[in-house]
């Protein structure tokens, strides 16, 4: 058989399988984009559980008229200019696929206006060929991207989506975690154009701790303890439950990203099973800040997960500061033979 080089869209749908999996993916993207554009306010408006509107507005930097269709074709990107940039990724995006890939399985239309330039300008962009319409719009400072029909144009994906009900529930749970990797900007979440949640700016500090409770709920905030430890190299802070009922909020980020990592699971988990046996997981919001040298990021398609320089160091930092806050006045119902809380 003879070698040939995919056609642009054919590679760009490959590349989506790996990057938009359902639409809580799509969400995912387009609010990092939004937060790496400097927005501090972002609403989000879903349609049907996204299968049919995903559509996410920001106050953030914008993308000039002339870079529109840039953005969405793939590998383009304003995060990384070299290797040296990789070793050393402060952006949540830097892979340059997101637009593309999501362009190829919906479509897609790119609104926006940088606040140095008079007019707004939309790109129309629709998975069927790589053609991109470019015309002026109407649309304030910042971005707009709508995401209409997903997957379209790949039937055998569109299979794979779960009822709107479902759908939705992976969307409200990813905005749950992304609005407590970032205090500071507000967030709107709306489905069939009801609001569903409202995260207000906590702009000193001061109401961080009411932004955990609208996630977590509000016995997590007089049960909880609050932990920091360690310093500028490596530390840990958040909060969690002193003891083991099986939480629904397991959140852990590395660096201000969401992050499902193994290591750190197995940190907590074992920090649990030292003090109290084995145990389900309660319920915690753990924020781990190390140098971003000792992290590589560039690991994962969605970036689910993240690799450390110095794994066994990080690992037992996060055991060793969690163990004093962890309680071993534990009910013995609460025990069980494998503890496993955590998908
Ligand atoms: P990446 O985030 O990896 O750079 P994307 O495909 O997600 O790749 O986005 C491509 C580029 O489009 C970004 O690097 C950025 O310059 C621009 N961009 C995308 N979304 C936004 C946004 N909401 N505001 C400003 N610029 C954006
Ligand atoms: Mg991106």
């Amino acid at each position: 058989m003879a070698i040939e080089i995919l056609p642009a869209r054919l590679a760009n749908q490959i590349a989506a399988g790996e990057v938009v999996e359902r639409p809580a993916s799509v969400v995912k993207e387009l609010v990092e984009n939004s937060l790496d554009s400097g927005a501090n306010r972002i609403q989000i408006d879903i349609e049907r559980g996204g299968h049919k509107l995903i559509r996410i507005r920001d106050n953030g930097s914008g993308i000039d008229q002339h870079e529109l269709v840039l953005a969405l074709s793939r590998h383009a990107t304003s995060k990384l200019k070299t290797l040296d940039d990789l070793e050393c990724i402060a952006s949540l995006g830097f892979r340059g696929e997101a637009l593309a890939s999501i362009s190829s399985v919906s479509r897609l239309t790119l609104s926006s206006k940088p606040a140095a330039q008079e007019t707004a300008w939309q790109a129309f962009a629709e998975g069927r060929d790589m053609a991109v319409q470019v015309q002026p719009t109407a649309h304030p400072d910042g971005t707009t991207v709508e995401v209409k029909d997903l997957f379209f144009n790949t039937p055998a994906r569109r299979k794979f989506l779960r009822t709107e009900k479902t759908e939705f529930a992976h969307i409200e749970e990813l905005v749950k975690r992304i609005a407590l990797s970032r205090f500071d900007v507000a967030i709107t979440l709306t489905h069939n154009g009801k609001v569903v949640r409202q995260f207000r700016p906590s702009l000193d500090g001061s109401n961080d701790v009411q932004r955990v409770a609208q996630v977590a709920g509000k016995a997590f905030l007089t049960e909880a303890c609050h932990l920091q430890a360690g310093n500028e190299g490596l530390s840990l802070h958040g909060w969690l439950m002193p003891v083991g009922t099986s939480g629904t909020t397991q959140y852990t980020y590395v660096n201000g990203r969401m992050m499902r990592d193994k290591l750190i699971l197995h940190a907590i988990r074992q920090a649990f099973e030292e003090v109290v046996g084995s145990i389900e997981l309660p319920s915690f919001v753990l924020f781990v800040e190390l140098d971003p040298r000792q992290v590589d990021v560039n690991v994962h398609p969605a970036k689910h997960e993240v690799r450390f320089h110095q794994a066994r160091l990080v690992h037992d930092f996060i055991v060793q500061a969690l163990k004093p806050a962890i309680s071993s006045e534990v009910s013995p119902s609460l025990l069980v033979a494998h503890g496993d809380g955590v998908e």
